[in-house]
């Protein structure tokens, strides 16, 4: 059986923007991907703050790729209870595809925060890092040279900077695909004391 190349880009999603598909997309180009898998967390590690619930961060995302064939919503991370390890959760979908090759997309800020990973080491020898450069952050790790880096356009923009363009009514028109915007729009998400659950 022929070995696929799958990347993953895992994330919160609160919400998913262009720099998530501009990301995903340059990945799977420039390291000749056969998919890209987007896994929303369930219970993010890496956040301190409370999140959208999953339910429409999974629906955001299946809005947003919607037209991708190549991109699919793993939810795989909401199968299982308590913290979402990203080592545990790699070694479950290696377990579930034996041929598959994977590889993590991670863009600056998570470059720069690698060692403080869950088992990294581990993890270095499972998947393959595609780091991202992402703008105010150093692209800086121990792990520099196990990470394959791509070039992209600098993207500033975050969910932060989105979840507050949504909450102080400004255009958000091309930072958001237009379903997504609808979907935000419809489901009153991001507007003071609504839709923020525990996930
Ligand atoms: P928040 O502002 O809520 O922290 P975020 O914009 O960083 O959210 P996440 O869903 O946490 O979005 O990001 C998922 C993955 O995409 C992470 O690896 C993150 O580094 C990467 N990423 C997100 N936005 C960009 C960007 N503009 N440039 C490069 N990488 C990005």
């Amino acid at each position: 059986m022929t070995t696929r190349k799958i990347g993953i880009l895992g994330g919160t999603f609160d919400p998913p923007h262009l720099g998530h598909l501009i990301i995903a997309s340059e990945a799977k180009e420039q390291c000749d991907l056969d998919q890209v898998w987007f896994m929303p967390s369930a219970t993010p590690p890496h956040k301190s703050r409370q999140v959208s619930s999953g339910k429409h961060r999974v629906a955001m995302v299946e809005e947003m790729i919607v037209d991708r064939e190549d991109f699919e919503v793993s939810t795989i991370e909401f199968d299982r209870p308590g913290p979402s390890f990203t080592v545990d959760t790699i070694l479950q979908l290696k377990d579930e595809h034996p041929n598959v090759q994977f590889y993590f997309i991670i863009g600056g800020d998570m470059v720069d925060s690698l060692h403080t990973w869950e088992r990294i080491e581990t993890l270095l020898n499972l998947v393959t890092f595609v780091g991202v450069k992402r703008p105010g952050y150093k692209f800086q790790t121990p792990f520099i040279q196990q990470i394959q880096s791509i070039d992209t356009p600098l993207i500033d923009l975050s969910s932060t900077m989105l979840r507050e363009r949504f909450k102080s009514g400004k255009n958000t028109q091309y930072y958001v695909t237009k379903r997504v915007g609808k979907y935000i729009e419809v489901n009153r998400l991001y507007e003071d004391g609504t839709s923020i659950e525990d996930c």
